[in-house]
């Protein structure tokens, strides 16, 4: 990639940021369309956004995107935030609007997309079950709400955060939400209703691979949709247990793709190679 004096910087902000592998699929993106784009990864110290954030305006970057654990933090350091983020309370794509930084978040935007063109499933009218209530599911029960999901069913080691989650929902949107306790006599009439179940906690991410959420893969109905957010195997054990139930299955890698590229579309302007973008991170992940 030859960069030159016009070429426009975009990243991430994190810390850490060396296991993103997002600098390959965006780099790969902006090479595939000839874009005069180059993205960096930068390591931010938790305490440093505040000059992060002005060095975005200072450096003229076009955008960057913004990960753990520094999604809430920098809101306080932009000029706008989109409709979702601003429901959601976490940013993961700035774009710089001529020293205008406005926030978005793509996180559940891109599950959304992911369920639609990866697993032809449009969770419009559906019942769906969360398991787990941190960061991730916060966008991706939002933007399932404002999606039109019927029911958005939660349930969560730690109760009081999918409390959390719930009430946005059922104040902001027109979906219905409610808390489950994690027993299996309390998920099994709700795993049997959902048209989908989706793990959005960390278990079964690398390196701990041998984890998977506590749901009895036996309450499973053939047929229901399996989601993962986990995209670190692309396989977990969970979607393993799930395809072994006869349940379709979907991987984090698709809703990781589709985060990425509606960032890339937000910066430049140009439809996301997708195809490209995908083969970036196939070659960087483990089946
Ligand atoms: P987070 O805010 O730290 O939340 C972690 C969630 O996992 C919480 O619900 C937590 O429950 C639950 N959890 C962790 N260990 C558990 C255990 N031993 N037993 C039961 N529950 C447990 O993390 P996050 O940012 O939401 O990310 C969650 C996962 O999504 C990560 O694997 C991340 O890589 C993935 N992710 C994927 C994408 C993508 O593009 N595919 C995007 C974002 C995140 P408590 O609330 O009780 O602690």
């Amino acid at each position: 990639m030859g960069i030159t004096g016009k070429t426009k910087v975009v990243g991430l902000f994190g810390y850490p940021v060396a296991h993103s592998f997002s600098p390959q699929m965006h780099n790969a993106a902006f090479r595939q369309l000839s874009l005069d784009y180059c993205y960096v990864p930068f390591p931010v110290n938790p305490d440093r956004i505040c000059e992060a954030a002005a060095a975005v305006r200072a450096l003229s970057l076009a955008g960057v995107n913004v990960t753990v654990p520094h999604k809430q933090g920098v809101i306080a350091y932009l000029d706008e935030l989109s409709s979702e983020a601003r429901l959601i309370g976490a940013v993961n794509t700035i774009v710089n609007k001529e020293g205008r930084l406005v926030g978005y978040n793509t996180d559940g935007q891109g599950f959304v997309r992911s369920l639609r063109t990866d697993a032809g499933f449009d969770p419009k009218g559906k019942s769906l079950i969360l398991l787990g209530a941190g960061g991730a599911a916060r966008g991706v029960a939002v933007q399932l709400a404002l999606a039109g999901t019927r029911k958005i069913t939660i349930v969560n080691r730690t109760p009081k955060k999918a409390e959390e989650i719930v009430q946005v929902i059922n104040e902001h949107t027109q979906a219905e939400a409610e808390v489950l306790p994690w027993t299996a006599e309390s998920l099994a009439p709700a795993v049997r209703a959902a048209a989908a179940v989706v793990n959005t906690t960390s278990l079964g991410m690398h390196p701990r691979e041998e984890e998977a959420p506590p749901l009895e893969t036996d309450l499973l109905v053939p047929g229901t949709l399996v989601a993962d957010l986990v995209y670190n195997p692309v396989r977990t054990l969970f979607l393993q247990k799930a395809e072994a139930a006869g349940c379709q299955t979907l991987s984090g890698l698709g809703m990781l793709l589709h985060q990425g590229a509606i960032a890339f579309e937000l910066w430049t302007g140009c439809t996301a190679p997708i195809q490209v973008m995908r083969d970036a991170l196939t070659k960087e992940l483990k089946n």
